[in-house]
């Protein structure tokens, strides 16, 4: 038997039920789960709708948030079952890390390994189809299981499908605009808004790839989260919700080489933060959209055009990239964010923590042996 909690209503405590442990897919595996990560998107579903500022786009025509729903979609385990025509390079009992972006399979996107843009992108694994939340998950095609180094923990593995991937793909697009800017003026400054579970994962990723001559800086309105920021060195803001655009980024600009920042990455992403990211850009920069707070914000549009500025939205990551972030957490020794435990039972307080800002790092689910 296995265990697994489900949201059920929203905003209500999860349901926890036993129900049989699954058999694996033909192509698949079943992974005996040992973390799962507790993600703001697991809120959205929680909530069942996201806020899109205006209007509340409820998610009832939307496959992926069709309750019940079993969360979940950072998972580390072990493998304990295979299908039949399970790749042969997985092996029962080696430590995982499981892709949770799973599409259609047959557009021209997922057979490209671009899952994050597949249309029909309801199978993924918490997402669609049952998650983390449960002491055993099902994985549709091994291809999906990506093994684990001995050295990487799986407790800091499991961060890395999501939180570690999203501020991955959101640091190799802040890459580009860096270098290019880097060329020109010699350095180049980053500001990362939001320094939580993600944020904290983007610092130290940002640091590792980023030209060393980049200024890397973080703003926060959480003055416990940025503490643990600067404990690892990097410099901070701390802002406050009264702030004014103008107020903020005079606030940031102290930080900053030349008054503002080349490349901004938002991974709160809210109608505040946003607002604030754009304060905070000059004429060539990128702003890089991660998280999914919801909201809206008025953009004005000739300084898009007077100021070449890029807006670039990142969604999660590819699976090729997963793979090169495990490898990288092996190579370089990036420092995780603070871990947060719950049981399984505790779930639902690790989502209110999370719903509250009263989470400094990322909550996790551990499950027993
Ligand atoms: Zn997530
Ligand atoms: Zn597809």
């Amino acid at each position: 038997m296995m265990k697994r909690a489900q949201i059920v209503e929203p905003l209500k405590p999860l349901l926890i039920t036993e129900i049989s442990i699954p058999k694996p897919p033909q192509n698949g595996a079943v992974i005996k789960t040992c973390f799962s990560g507790i993600c703001h998107s697991d809120l959205n579903q929680w909530r069942n709708y996201i806020d899109q500022g205006e209007f509340k786009k409820h998610f009832t025509d939307n496959p992926n948030y069709v309750l019940p729903i079993v969360p979940g979609h950072e998972i580390s385990g072990v493998v304990y079952s295979l299908g039949e025509a399970s790749a042969e390079n997985i092996k029962v009992g080696d430590r995982v890390v499981v892709y949770p972006w799973i599409g259609c399979g047959t557009c021209g996107y997922c057979v490209n390994d671009n899952t994050p843009l597949c249309d029909r992108r309801h199978h993924g694994v918490g997402i669609g189809a049952p998650g983390g939340y449960a002491t055993y998950v099902q994985v549709p095609d091994t291809k999906f299981v990506v093994k684990v180094p001995d050295s990487v923990p799986l407790n800091v593995a499991c961060m890395l499908p999501c939180s570690g991937l999203t501020t991955f793909s959101a640091v190799k697009v802040a890459k580009v605009a860096v270098e290019k800017t880097t060329l020109y003026k010699g350095k180049a400054s980053l500001l990362v808004i939001g320094s939580g579970g993600l944020g904290l994962w983007c610092l130290q990723l940002a640091r590792s790839l980023l030209p060393p001559t980049t200024k890397i800086v973080a703003a926060d309105i959480n003055e416990k989260s940025l503490k643990v920021a600067s404990e690892q060195g990097f410099e901070c803001i701390h802002w406050n919700l009264e702030m004014t655009k103008e107020e903020a980024s005079k606030m940031a600009a102290s930080k900053s080489y030349d008054g503002s920042y080349d490349c901004v990455i938002d991974v709160v992403n809210s109608s505040w933060t946003a607002e604030k990211a754009f304060g905070c850009s000059h004429r060539g920069s990128t702003i890089v959209m991660v998280g999914l707070f919801g909201g809206a914000f008025k953009l004005p549009l000739p300084q898009m055009v007077h100021g070449a500025r890029t807006l670039q939205g990142v969604l999660t990551g590819v699976l090729p990239d997963l793979r090169e972030l495990v490898q990288l957490v092996e190579k370089k020794s990036l420092t995780p964010p603070p871990i947060i435990y719950f049981s399984l039972d505790d779930a639902y307080e690790g989502m209110c923590r999370l719903n509250e800002g009263k989470l400094q790092g990322r909550g996790i689910i551990k499950y027993d042996g």
